[in-house]
């Protein structure tokens, strides 16, 4: 990226030999970002994150097409905000056109209910939205089983996949190769933050939600973040040779955390580890609150989190875990401990340790 942020500083739009440079930078960026999903680089919208792509990706979907009445939106019930926010918001009436919103259920382990999807499902249905895996607990969602319901029963629907979380650890080119838009954040994949990306693949058709001098095929209007995109695309190459290894040496480390915690005493799984991401390890403290342990963690150099971690203020009770049935006392007794690319297994101990001193400070006894 370093070259992109010093020197060559041209805009990729440009005509003169440094803008084609930046250009050509660009260009290589978006060749990788859409190997890593199996899509074409004229699929590749670059924008600012996660965030934007699937605002786009929803607000795009849902005001394309113009005048008209309501049109229906789906999604599963433990979407990121930034699908259920702009959903949620022309459902209200925020916007020009209004779209009915169903939230799909999803079971105690946190998958979607194929069965409530199917019946909500008929030819009114514009959009359906369903993560590939949740960001807090880490179930990996049943996408294949998702596209063949909705190309079943609502063929003309558009169907969206938030794959933020789960494009470090899955094989999107396979996994969500029936998903019309996939959205993409480098930063979870070792990226840098502030830039990701919706793939658009044909037919769909989107309606801006930026407009200005057409960049991104009239897709996404602004400069485009050159070196961020670079960066975007080194890690993604990155990520597409070592995912098999790093997914089954990351399992590995998260089973021995797992194990280790739940053998001191008074803390259970939230969701089966078979069904989740490698890099996720969600436990429920029996009787303790997630504010105060992450105090207590953080103190110890312990860093966890007891929702979304990209969400901003004051932790409530997780939408997620209230979706999937647990009490508001249970859910605010959830932590979520993530490992990356960085994790290694002295650091798995280490934190062991802390989670034992803290649960010993809190309990007034020594874990078992
Ligand atoms: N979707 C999911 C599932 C996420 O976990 C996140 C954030 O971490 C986002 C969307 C938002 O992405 P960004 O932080 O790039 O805006």
């Amino acid at each position: 990226m370093a070259p992109f942020v010093m020197g060559h500083f041209a805009n990729p739009s440009g005509s003169h030999s440094m803008a084609r440079a930046a250009r050509r930078a660009l260009e290589e960026a978006r060749e990788q970002v859409a190997a890593l999903v199996g899509a074409r680089p004229a699929e590749v919208v670059f924008t600012s994150g996660g965030t934007e792509a699937d605002n786009l990706a929803v607000l795009g979907t849902l005001l394309a097409g113009g005048e008209g009445g309501p049109v229906k939106a789906l999604c599963s019930a433990i979407e990121h905000a930034a699908v259920l926010e702009p959903l949620r918001a022309i459902s209200d009436g925020r916007f020009a056109r209004r779209a009915e919103l169903a939230e799909i259920g999803v079971d105690e382990a946190a998958v979607i209910d194929i069965d409530q999807l199917s019946a909500a499902l008929d030819d009114g249905v514009r959009l359906v939205s369903v993560m590939a895996a949740n960001n807090e607990v880490g179930t990996v969602q049943p996408l294949a089983e998702v596209a063949g319901v909705v190309r079943g029963s609502a063929p003309a629907a558009v169907l969206h996949t938030d794959a933020v979380q789960a494009a470090g650890y899955l094989d999107l080119a396979t996994v969500a190769s029936g998903f019309d838009l996939v959205s993409l954040s480098a930063h979870k994949i070792g990226g840098p933050k502030g830039i990701g990306a919706l793939i658009v693949r044909p037919p769909s058709s989107l309606q801006a939600i930026l407009y200005g001098g057409g960049q991104e095929q009239e897709r996404r209007s602004g400069t485009q973040n050159v070196a961020g995109a670079v960066g975007f695309g080194a890690a993604a190459a990155a990520q597409r040779s070592s995912r098999v290894q790093e997914t089954s040496r990351l399992a590995t480390l998260r089973d021995r955390f797992a194990d280790m915690v739940l053998d001191l005493g008074g803390v259970t799984e939230t969701v089966p580890r078979a069904s989740t991401l490698p890099s996720h390890c969600h436990l429920l403290f029996d009787g303790l609150d997630h504010e105060e342990l992450l105090v207590l963690f953080d103190r110890g150099g312990l860093c966890a989190s007891g929702g979304a971690s990209c969400a901003s203020g004051a932790l409530g009770a997780s939408h997620v875990l209230k979706a999937m049935g647990l009490s508001d006392a249970a859910a605010r007794s959830g932590i979520r401990f993530s490992l990356g690319h960085t994790t290694v297994p002295s650091e798995v101990e280490r934190a062991v340790d802390v989670v034992s001193a803290t649960l010993e400070a809190l309990r007034g006894v020594r874990p078992r």
